[in-house]
This record gives structure tokens, sequence and C-alpha cells, in this order.
């Protein structure tokens, strides 16, 4: 199905191709549609959550390159919601003639956690202190230089803290290797950052050039996965200031153009430095569906297309609470009603089919007169909710 864009002249026919299934791509299609887009995904599964809300839902490995070339096909530009796709298959893409946003070369410097921090403090925007390793004497000796408990990374294909482990003395180190897949995996590691409140930026950059950033705001994580996001955070002027300004720097860095999520962690002196960047819409963004002019995912949308981006400013403050699974199940959602039954609460579900410990089914955004009395609704909605086993 393809609709006519009208903002062209003349009028033609737009398709977003977006590589990868899940709620970031179900909604950015929601913001691709109601613009007159039409949008296919390249998932993993069919029964992926953007399913129901795209033109045409192509299941296949997205580390194929066939695969991928046959998708690019009809695409006006070609878009991701994660950051797994191989840089190297993207340029393919590019050389081919397609349009890719971001672009291989930012993909290329931030899909690797160790060379986008590497790219960061190269260009003077403060990270927390890391080393490159390549062999158990290398872990050993970077370990001791950064004192315990520090944290061992995957350098690629990490998310909700999948690709982190703590680790709190020498005697763990072999346990948390073989937990994160082994060194050829490809780690690194972090020290320890005694951080007193993580915050993030969310910051779109258009094709044309235009930037538009977003309200600072808070995000707490429980085992290394967001929980909840008060926006914005309790912080001062000033830091709202220089955390939006670390955040486009970071984005400008990169050369990102789409929606990119900047996390920070504040320190006791009030110092920021960067955790890391994602190249795409973020989980600490959602709120701004409720409560910003224009959402993460319409930015997103109007920035690879070359459109005005639109207004950033919230009308309200605002929270997220994540709704996360607790057990292995079916996923079917229980306690809708009450949830729904509570004034200024809204649910968003993301139709998975099956839950398992931790995995993102939901989440619900609550306005309120602060942002903590947001939260205050938004956890109350989300207390109800659980997954079937
Ligand atoms: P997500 O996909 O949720 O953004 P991720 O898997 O990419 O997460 P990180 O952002 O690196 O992983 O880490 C997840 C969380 O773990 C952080 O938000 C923070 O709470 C904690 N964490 C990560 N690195 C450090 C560190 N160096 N010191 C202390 N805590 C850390
Ligand atoms: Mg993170």
């Amino acid at each position: 199905m393809h609709r006519v864009f009208i903002n062209t002249d003349p009028p033609r026919y737009i398709t977003i191709s977006i590589l990868g299934g899940g709620q970031l791509a179900l909604m950015l299609a929601r913001a691709a549609s109601q613009l007159g887009i039409s949008v296919r995904v390249l998932a993993s599964s069919s029964v992926c959550p953007a399913k129901h809300a795209v033109a045409e839902c192509c299941v296949g490995d997205w580390a194929d390159p066939e695969t991928l070339r046959a998708f690019a096909q009809d695409a006006d530009v070609i878009t991701l919601e994660n950051e797994f796709v191989d840089a190297n298959l993207l340029a393919d893409l590019e050389q081919r003639g397609h349009t890719v946003l971001p672009s291989s070369k930012t993909m290329r410097l931030v899909q690797d956690k160790l060379v986008q921090k590497q790219t960061l403090s190269q260009a003077g925007i403060p990270v927390v202190e890391f080393q490159a390793i390549a062999s158990t004497q290398e872990l050993t000796d970077a370990a001791r230089a950064v004192g315990y408990p520090f944290v061992l990374k995957r350098r690629t294909l990490g998310y909700d803290g999948t690709g982190n482990c703590t680790v709190n003395a020498e005697a763990d180190l072999d346990a948390a290797v073989k937990k994160l897949g082994g060194l050829t995996s490809g780690l690194y590691v972090e020290k320890w950052c005694p951080f007193v409140m993580e915050l993030a930026v969310m910051v779109t950059r258009s094709s044309t050039g235009e930037t538009a950033i977003y309200p600072v705001v808070e995000s707490r994580q429980e085992n290394h996965v967001c929980s909840s996001v008060l926006a914005p955070a309790a912080i001062s002027s000033e830091l709202t200031k220089l955390a939006k300004q670390m955040a486009l720097r970071a984005v400008n860095e990169v050369d990102g153009v789409g929606t990119f999520g900047v996390e920070f962690f504040l320190l006791k002196d009030g110092t920021l430095v960067v955790n890391e960047m994602a190249p795409r819409v973020h989980n600490s963004g959602h709120y701004t569906l409720e409560a910003c002019d224009c959402s993460q995912f319409e930015n997103h949308i109007r920035a690879i297309l070359g459109l005005p981006l639109g207004n950033t400013e919230m009308r309200s403050p605002a929270a997220m609470v994540n709704l996360l699974a607790n057990t292995t199940g079916s996923g079917a959602p229980c306690g809708i009603g009450e949830a729904l039954a509570i004034p200024r609460a809204r649910v968003h579900l993301y139709g998975k089919l099956r839950a398992s410990p931790g995995r993102k089914m939901g989440h619900v955004t609550a306005l309120g007169d602060s942002a903590e009395e947001a939260l205050h609704t938004a956890t109350s909605a989300a207390h109800g909710i659980h997954f079937k086993e």
C-alpha cells in the first residue's frame, strides 16, 4: 500500500523501510502514518509488534546481504529501530544508491560501543573511563587499573543491560567473561561510575542540518534496565543547558541524522559524563508522545525526510513507567481495566506474544502538575498490570 505524500511538488509516493519490527518501529510507523507515509519493516518474526501498524511486514535476517538488498528495493529512505545491523551492510546499500539514515558512517561510529566511546572521548566529550581489551592478561591489567567493582561490557549487540556485567573481584572475572559470551565476542572494561542520577536527552538532527533538542529527563534503572523516566529532571537550569549542549555535540560528532538518545551519569560534584548514545528513538523519549508538541518518533520521520522539525517543548511535566514481564509466558496482559480507569494514565502495550523475565511488554505514561506526581499516577496504573505465565 502506497499513499500520496502531500509535501512534495509534484506529489509522489513515499515509503520508509525500517530495519527491525519491535515497539520502536511500531511507534515510528504510527507517526509516519499520521503524515500519510507508508512504512515497511524487516523483522525477525511475523508476530512482531510493528506488524499491525505497517503496510508490509517482511520476515528475514538483516545480517544477510541478499535479504537486505531485496528489502531495500522500493524504499525512499531506509532507517533503523536498533543499532544491530552491520554498518558494512548498510554501506553496501548506500553504494547501491539507497538512502540510509542514520548513515553507515554514523552507525559505524556508534554501534560498537568501544568505538563510540573512543570517538566521543577524542572529541573532548567526557565519558566514563574505559579500556579496550583483547586478552585475559589485558583484562586483568585493565581491571586492576580501573579498580573493583567495574563494569565489563560487550562492544556490540547489548541492550537493556544484557551486554553488561558488574565485576566485584578478580575471582569473578572468568564468570563475567563467560556470561558475556567470551573474549572473542568483543568486550571492554569500564570504570564503575558512582553517579547520583542518570539523565537522558533526545536530540533530533535533520538531513538538512536543522536540530531539535528535547527536555533533559531523569531515567531510573533497576538491574541495568530502565524502570521509569521523569520529565523534566529535577536539575538546575545550568545543568540542563550543559546536558543539552553535550548531547547535541555528541550527535554532531557522529554526523547523526534522525532522533538519537544520549544517556548521562551525573556525579556528586555536578559533573556530567556521557554513558552512551543510541542512534535511534529511545525508551527515555517515549514520554514525548503525550508530553511534547512533536514526539521523538514524528521528529525522526521528519528528520530523515528533510522536513521541518516539530516543537520539542513539553506541554506538561510527565513520567513513564516500563511494563516489564516477570516470568516466561504467553504475554497476555492482565489488569488493563484497572489501569485504564486511572485518570491521566496512558497505557501502551506492544502486543508481544511471548513474555520472558525483564522483557519490555509496554509502558505507561502520565502527565501531572509535577514529574513526581506524574510518576505516582503512572506507577499506580503500571502496578496492576502483569503478563500471564
Ligand atoms: P539500555 O539498552 O537500557 O540503554 P544498555 O544495555 O545499553 O542499556 P548501559 O546503558 O551501558 O547498557 O547500562 C545500563 C545501566 O547500567 C546504566 O543505565 C547504569 O544504570 C548501569 N551502568 C552502566 N555502566 C555503568 C558504569 N560504568 N558504572 C555504574 N553503572 C553503570
Ligand atoms: Mg543505556
